[in-house]
């Protein structure tokens, strides 16, 4: 048996293990359980991959989504381990069965509600695990955001095999999660091990909706790769994603209501594309395995920082920088905001008005957008990371509090009824029909505001409406909301964000991308022939990194090559002389 450093040099071609991999690698070594809370990208499945080559007998992997286990079966055989998986999907169960019986498999995945049968775990007892995995713990639990009761009856499988060390995963889990998957589990308290939140590739960017097909076609062209979208709702997708097609990008749709052969022949197609954008609700992403995601939009609001961040998380996993950008408008706080206090049952409206709150900390903020990300995970990061928009193109911060008063005073003059729009030409005394029709134009707040106040209306409004200082009906009709008196009273200043001019950052982003070169561009088109004669996706094959190091260090033999990040023994014999090829071509 190889140690884990041996096999992931031979295996993985990687020549040491990222952040806490080898804390983790270890425990399971040593036999013992462990859960282990890491960011999405931080290399999980390497954390159980690597002990099932290193101990004798096979690995359990218990996995909620067949389309995810079979992306993984799939790397993990290019890299040369022996696994498999065992669902309702695929229709050679028997021989799987019998490989795994007859010790010829490193891994095995399956479901959950087939890991808990009676069966299978009769099956289970005449062979020797070398480990039990179960991915996506926080499915074990009520406090987790995606419960499965499935997951429960896991406990009778694991506690059948005391002995076999038990590695619980995943990338999203609070306090109160984390202790509930010990407990169901069975698993110590000292066997949690926690790698932090950050991932620094992704470069968030956060702005207020202003003409959303523009700006989406904007981050588009300005972002290489493949890109995901999401949209609010399946009309959106489809009305988006034919917009942002005539960029000439390959674009599609993803959502529940496509037909099942549509969906699963969209989603093969942007796991096998190198540029695609795909336009889809917040379920896509879910089941798949694509590292090489290069940017996240949202199109509006996410449900919650925990939401934002494991949609943003599927961008960049396999660590080349990424972008994840979010345009957000006050019509979704509005909406967000009449949901909570017209359809959620009363007990449970305090917290999803703190969740609603902390996004709207989140957009407005003048501050760096990591470290707000991070602190609501409980880690103390620096102020500043130098990789997100407020950080690069600091926005400029004025006091708005005399303009809020003024905008909530009118809205309280004029019988909260009215929308921005005559909220502004009150306070700008326009002398509108309408105006002298209602006789707005002898309110006290008539014409109170100078072209500078003016100026700052709608953002002013925007940002009354993300802090529930102001409620706008289904109409736009503003309101106060419970941060109105405060305001009003001068207890509280509304400081305001005004973002920096587009050029600005454009110039920004341009530095980061990469320099073009051929060699690499090389590399890549033999990766995608390749690819596409074993019906793979690229990834699979080589990571681009992998690619760019190949073209920096331009190895011409076999040995140099092995000895480039990322290139295994099993990939150098199969891919070896390909690569060479084009290497020594531009040598
Ligand atoms: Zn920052």
């Amino acid at each position: 048996m190889p140690t884990p450093l041996e096999a992931l040099h031979t295996t993985f071609g990687y020549s040491e293990f990222r952040g806490r991999q080898r804390d983790v690698i270890d425990r399971v070594m040593a036999g013992r359980h462990t859960l282990a809370v890491m960011p999405t990208g931080a290399g999980k499945s390497l954390t159980y991959q690597i002990p099932a080559l290193c101990r004798p007998g096979a690995g359990l992997v218990i996995s909620p989504l067949i389309a995810l286990m079979h992306d993984q079966v799939r790397s993990a055989e290019a890299a040369g381990i022996r696994a498999a998986t065992l669902t309702s999907a695929d229709d050679n169960r028997e021989e799987t069965i019998a490989r795994f019986i007859g010790g010829d498999l490193d891994l095995l995945y399956v479901a959950p509600e087939r890991a808990s049968t009676d069966g299978f775990r009769r099956m289970v007892d005449r062979v020797t695990l070398s480990l039990i995995a179960i991915d996506e713990a926080h499915c074990v639990s009520e406090w987790g955001h995606d419960f499965r009761p499935d997951y429960r009856l896991l406990r009778g499988l694991v506690d059948a095999h005391p002995e076999i060390p038990r590695l619980a995963l995943t990338a999203t889990a609070d306090s109160h999660t984390r202790a509930d998957i010990l407990a169901q589990l069975g698993i110590p308290e000292d066997g949690l091990i926690l790698a932090g939140f950050d991932r620094p590739n992704i470069r968030y960017g956060i702005s207020p909706r202003d003409g959303l097909p523009k700006q989406l076609a904007a981050l588009v062209a300005e972002t290489a790769g493949p890109g995901i979208v999401y949209a609010q709702s399946r009309e959106a997708t489809e009305r988006l994603a034919a917009t942002l097609a005539q960029s000439g990008r390959p674009t599609r749709a993803y959502h529940a209501g496509l037909d099942p052969s549509v969906r699963a022949a969209n989603q093969r197609a942007f796991v096998g594309s190198e540029d695609m954008v795909m336009v889809a609700t917040i379920a896509f992403g879910m089941g798949i395995d694509k590292p090489d995601v290069r940017f996240v939009a949202h199109a509006g609001l996410p449900k919650s920082i925990e939401a934002y961040y494991q949609e943003t998380g599927r961008a960049g996993r396999d660590g080349d920088p990424a972008a994840a950008h979010l345009f957000w408008g006050a019509e979704d706080f509005s909406r967000a905001r009449r949901r909570i206090e017209t359809e959620t049952p009363e007990d449970r409206r305090p917290g999803e008005r703190q969740r609603l709150n902390a996004l709207a900390a989140l957009v407005e903020a003048p501050g760096c957008r990591r470290a707000i990300l991070l602190r609501h995970f409980g880690e103390t990061p620096p102020p500043a990371c130098g990789n997100c928009d407020n950080c690069l193109a600091p926005p400029s911060a004025v006091d708005a509090t005399e303009i809020a008063r003024k905008l909530l005073s009118a809205a309280f003059r004029t019988e909260m009824r009215f929308g921005v729009t005559h909220l502004a030409d009150v306070l700008a005394g326009r002398e509108t029909e309408k105006i002298r029709s209602l006789g707005h134009h002898r309110l006290s707040v008539f014409g109170i505001a100078d072209d500078a106040e003016q100026r700052l209306i709608r953002p002013v409004a925007r940002a009354l409406l993300a802090r529930d200082a102001l409620r706008a009906d289904e109409f736009g009709g503003l309101s106060f909301g419970p941060s109105a008196r405060p305001i009003l009273k001068g207890e509280e200043e509304v400081p305001l964000v005004l973002p920096p001019k587009r050029e600005r950052r454009r110039r920004d982003r341009d530095r980061q991308s990469w320099p073009d070169d051929p060699l690499f561009d090389a590399l890549r088109a033999r990766r995608r022939d390749l690819a596409r004669e074993q019906g793979v996706p690229p990834y699979v094959i080589f990571h681009d990194a992998t690619l760019r190091e190949m073209a920096a260090l331009r190895p011409v033999t076999l040995g140099g090559l092995g000895q480039v990040s990322g290139v295994g023994a099993r990939k150098l014999d199969e891919y070896g002389e390909a690569f060479l090829e084009v290497l020594r071509d531009h040598a």
